[in-house]
C-alpha cells in the first residue's frame, strides 16, 4: 500500500505552522481514536496514519527530511514507526486531554484515591416551611465506606499488599527505542489495577471493593425564605470516596408546593380578597389570612377593584436572617348575582339618583312588576 502525503493526511497546506499542525492533529486524533471508534475497523488504522504523520511534521528537523526525501526518510528506511505505540505517543505529546475527553475525568490511569460521586435528591415542601424554614429527614441510597474492612477490602486481620508488579504506583514505566528517539511510556498496572495493592482475602462484607451501599437517614435544615427551584448542598453526605479520596456532596433540590390562597412574588406574599360592592363603596373593616395568622385592615370609602393593601413586614423572610418582605392583597369588587325584587329596586333607584339611564331595563322592571301584581 502506498502511503498518503503527511499535509494531505492532516489537511494542511505544506507551509501549515506548527500551530496548524498541531490543530489539525487534535482534531483528527478526537475523532479516529480506537477506543471512540470501538465499531470502525479503519478507525485504528487511520489513527496510525495521522499520528504518524503528525510525529513527523510536528518536529522541524523530520520536516525538513520529510520535505527533501519524501517517506523514505534520509536513510532510505523510512522514519521507524512500524509497532510504534500511537496511543501512548499521543499522551505523551501532550494530548492527553483528548482522552480525558473519551474517557472521561479523571483521564486514563485511575491509580490515586478518588472523591465519592456527588448525589441529588428532590424534597418536596409546604409554602409555610419554605417561608419558616425546617428540619426534615430524608433516607437516600448511598454508597459508603464498609465498615467491616475500613475501606480495603481486605477481610478482618489480614491486610492489602504492596503489588509486586508495580511496586506499589499503579502503573509501570517501560522504555520505547525507535529511531525518532527514545519514549518511556506509562501504562496502568495489569496485576493491580491501578489500586498499587493487592488484597489477598477478600473482605466478606463488601466483597473487596472496600464500599457497600446502605439506606442512610440523613437530617436536612432547610433555612427559612428557600424559594421553590433552591439547591442546598450538605457537603460530604455523598457517596464514599474510594481508595482513601473524600466523600461526595449531597444536594437536595426544593419543590415548593403551591398555596391555596398565597403566591409569592420575591419575598412577597400576595393574595387577591373578594369584597362586596358595598364594602368598595362605603369601606369597611376585613380580616385575611397571613403567614402569622388572621390580621385585619381597613378598605377606605371608594375603594376600587385591583387596588393594593400592603400588610408590612408579613411576606417571607430573607435568606440573609434581616427582615421579612410584605403581603400584598389585591382587592376585587365582586358585582353581586342573583337580585331580588327587592334588592333590583333600590339598585335602579340609586342608579337614578347617580343619574344614570338605564331606561330598558326599567320598563322591562316595571312591566316585570305590573304583570306579578296585576296591577
Ligand atoms: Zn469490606
Ligand atoms: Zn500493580
Amino acid at each position: 500500500m502506498s502511503k498518503r502525503d503527511y499535509y494531505e493526511v492532516l489537511g494542511v497546506s505544506r507551509d501549515a505552522s506548527q500551530e496548524e499542525i498541531k490543530k489539525a492533529y487534535r482534531k483528527l486524533a478526537r475523532k479516529y481514536h480506537p477506543d471512540a471508534n470501538k465499531d470502525d475497523p479503519d478507525a485504528e488504522a487511520k489513527f496510525k496514519e495521522i499520528s504518524e504523520a503528525y510525529a513527523v511534521l510536528s518536529d522541524p528537523d523530520r520536516r525538513r527530511q520529510y520535505d527533501q526525501f519524501g517517506h523514505a526518510g534520509p536513510t532510505g528506511q523510512g522514519f521507524g514507526f512500524e509497532d510504534f505505540n500511537w496511543q501512548d505517543f499521543a499522551n505523551f505529546s501532550g494530548f492527553g486531554d483528548i482522552f480525558d475527553m473519551i474517557f472521561g475525568t479523571g483521564g486514563r490511569y485511575r491509580t490515586g484515591p478518588q472523591r465519592g460521586r456527588d448525589l441529588r435528591v428532590e424534597m418536596e415542601i409546604a409554602f409555610e416551611e419554605a417561608a419558616f424554614g425546617v428540619e426534615k429527614e430524608i433516607t437516600i441510597p448511598r454508597v459508603e465506606t464498609c465498615d467491616t474492612c475500613g475501606g480495603s477490602g481486605a477481610a478482618p486481620g489480614t491486610s492489602p499488599k504492596t503489588c509486586p508488579e508495580c511496586g506499589g504506583r499503579g502503573q509501570v514505566s517501560f522504555a520505547q527505542q525507535t529511531s525518532f528517539g527514545r519514549f518511556v511510556q506509562t501504562r496502568p498496572c495489569h496485576r493491580c489495577g491501578g489500586r498499587g495493592q493487592i488484597v489477598e482475602v477478600l473482605c466478606h462484607t463488601c466483597h473487596g471493593s472496600g464500599r457497600v451501599e446502605k439506606r442512610r437517614r440523613i437530617k436536612v435544615r432547610i433555612p427559612a425564605g428557600v424559594d421553590d427551584g433552591s439547591r442546598l448542598r450538605l457537603a460530604g453526605e455523598g457517596e464514599a470516596g474510594s481508595r482513601g479520596g473524600p466523600p461526595g456532596d449531597l444536594y437536595v433540590y426544593i419543590r415548593v408546593r403551591p398555596h391555596k390562597i398565597f403566591e409569592r412574588e420575591g419575598n412577597n406574599v400576595v393574595m387577591e380578597l373578594p369584597i362586596t360592592f358595598a364594602q368598595a363603596a362605603l369601606g369597611d373593616e376585613v380580616e385575611v389570612p397571613t403567614l402569622d395568622g388572621k390580621s385585619k385592615f381597613r378598605i377606605p370609602e371608594g375603594t376600587q377593584t385591583g387596588t393594593v393593601f400592603r400588610l408590612r413586614g408579613r411576606g417571607i423572610p430573607y435568606l440573609n436572617g434581616h427582615g421579612r418582605g410584605d403581603q400584598h392583597v389585591r382587592v376585587r369588587v365582586v358585582t353581586p348575582r342573583k337580585l331580588s325584587d327587592k334588592q333590583k329596586k333600590l339598585l335602579l333607584e340609586f342608579a337614578k339618583l347617580s343619574g344614570e339611564q338605564l331606561s330598558s331595563q326599567e320598563k322591562s322592571f316595571f312591566k316585570k312588576m305590573k304583570d306579578a301584581f296585576g296591577g
